[in-house]
This record gives structure tokens, C-alpha cells and sequence, in this order.
């Protein structure tokens, strides 16, 4: 399950900021997920508590904060909101570069 791997990263960087900030606890865990992340938010909420248990996040809130998929149109200009990876421009039917939509990044803590 690559959710796990995630927030083995994401631990990673918390106890990073940690040692940085002298924060002992962490109560909120903001996290950006774009909607091509590739990512499933339930088994993430699952992973995180998992591998947070042990650390100064135990017990913390994950909020995700879902971020759309945008792309530019190559042939017509446009920024067009996109509902999966491979569509076309709904516009004019051209390719679409993909703008937004496969963040995962940590955004915000609330610390104590
Ligand atoms: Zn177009």
C-alpha cells in the first residue's frame, strides 16, 4: 500500500519541522491531496494513524484538503477543470496539459 509509504515521508518531514520549531506535539495535520495524486483518502487516514502512534503526532487530526485537476489546453488556450488524468479539453476536444491535481503536500500544523 503506497499510503504508508506517504506518510512515512510525511512523519519525516513533522519530525524535521519538529527539531526545527521545538514543538512536542502535534494536534492537526493539514495535508493537500490533488485529485490525481493517485491517492485514496481512506487508506491514507488508515496509514497515518498507523505510523504516527509512536511519535509526537499520535492522536493528531488529519484534515485533507482536496485539490482539483486543472490543465491548460494546448490547442485552444483555455485552463480547463478536468474530472480525470486523460481527459480531453471540453472546450474543443485538444490535448490538456495537466496543471494541478497531483499535490501531495503538507500544508499546515497546528503544534503545542
Ligand atoms: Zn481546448
Amino acid at each position: 500500500m503506497h499510503e504508508l509509504s506517504l506518510c512515512e515521508s510525511l512523519l519525516e518531514i513533522i519530525e524535521e519541522q519538529a527539531r526545527v520549531h521545538h514543538y512536542r506535539r502535534v494536534r492537526t495535520v493539514w495535508l493537500e491531496v490533488g485529485r490525481f495524486a493517485g491517492v485514496e483518502c481512506d487508506a491514507l487516514r488508515f496509514s497515518f494513524e498507523i505510523v504516527v502512534c509512536e511519535s509526537l503526532a499520535n492522536g493528531a487530526k488529519l484534515e485533507i484538503i482536496d485539490i482539483p485537476g486543472c490543465g491548460w489546453c494546448f490547442d485552444c488556450g483555455a485552463e480547463v477543470l478536468l474530472e480525470d488524468c486523460f481527459e480531453i479539453c471540453p472546450r474543443c476536444g485538444g490535448t490538456v496539459q495537466i496543471t494541478s491535481g497531483k499535490e501531495f503536500r503538507l500544508k499546515e500544523l497546528e503544534v503545542e
